[in-house]
């Protein structure tokens, strides 16, 4: 029996690092995958389709909605932010695990339509680094860096709902916790009884 992938959600504050930690994190992990959203924002600079997102106009979007391809989806700072399901899907059924970079709202969405999902909270070591990477970004500018401080306490404010909790103070040591959970899972009975099903079929003959 091959094994199924686990899901996870990674939720932060915008300015906590969440993106650069997963990037690491999936580069260092075979078999895991970061999916890529639909958005309907703009594309920042250094972006590219396809690559960071999938860059979609809101009617195209909304199309999308309406024929039930998003395994979950909300609007964040006034944009419209989507999964896709099948490839979810198609990941986590050949065995590859999957994480999606999400915000609160569609990480509560994911877990209550898959009890299983594992849900990451990574946090800023401090309100003050928090403002300071913020506005380190340079590519916004300051109203909208007043929002995202206002929508990243919000944001905060859902780490209880979250398994696991990061801080995100020293890179490496965040990206050794996310690994430690990674692989902790990886060792659970419930998984390993379907990775080593002949193992356990042959040692119990
Ligand atoms: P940004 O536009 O700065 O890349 O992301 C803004 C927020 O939208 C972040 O909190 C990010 O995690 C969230 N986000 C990105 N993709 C998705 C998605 O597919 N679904 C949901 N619910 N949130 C997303």
């Amino acid at each position: 029996m091959s094994r199924t992938g686990t899901l996870y959600t990674v939720s932060a504050p915008s300015g906590a690092g969440k993106t650069s930690l997963v990037a690491a994190l999936v580069e260092s992990s075979p078999d895991l995958r970061v999916s890529v959203s639909h958005t309907t924002r703009a594309m920042r600079p250094g972006e590219q389709d396809g690559v960071n997102y999938h860059f979609v106009e809101e009617q195209t979007f909304l199309a999308m909605l309406e024929r039930a391809e998003f395994l979950e989806h909300a609007r964040v700072f006034g944009n419209l932010y989507g999964t896709s399901q099948l490839w979810v899907e198609e990941q986590l059924g050949s065995g590859t695990d999957v994480i999606l970079e999400i915000d609160w709202q569609g990480a509560q969405q994911v877990k209550r339509l898959q009890p299983a999902t594992r849900s990451i909270f990574i946090l800023p070591p401090s309100r003050e680094t928090l403002l300071q990477r913020l506005t380190g970004r340079g590519q916004d500018g300051q109203d909208i860096i007043d929002r995202r401080m206002a929508e990243a306490v919000e944001e905060m404010s859902h780490y209880v709902e979250s398994d696991f909790l990061v801080v995100n103070d020293d890179f490496e040591q965040a990206l050794a916790e996310l690994k430690t959970i990674v692989s902790a899972h990886r060792l659970a009975t419930a998984k390993q009884r379907e990775s080593l099903a002949p193992l356990l079929q042959q040692l119990l003959s």
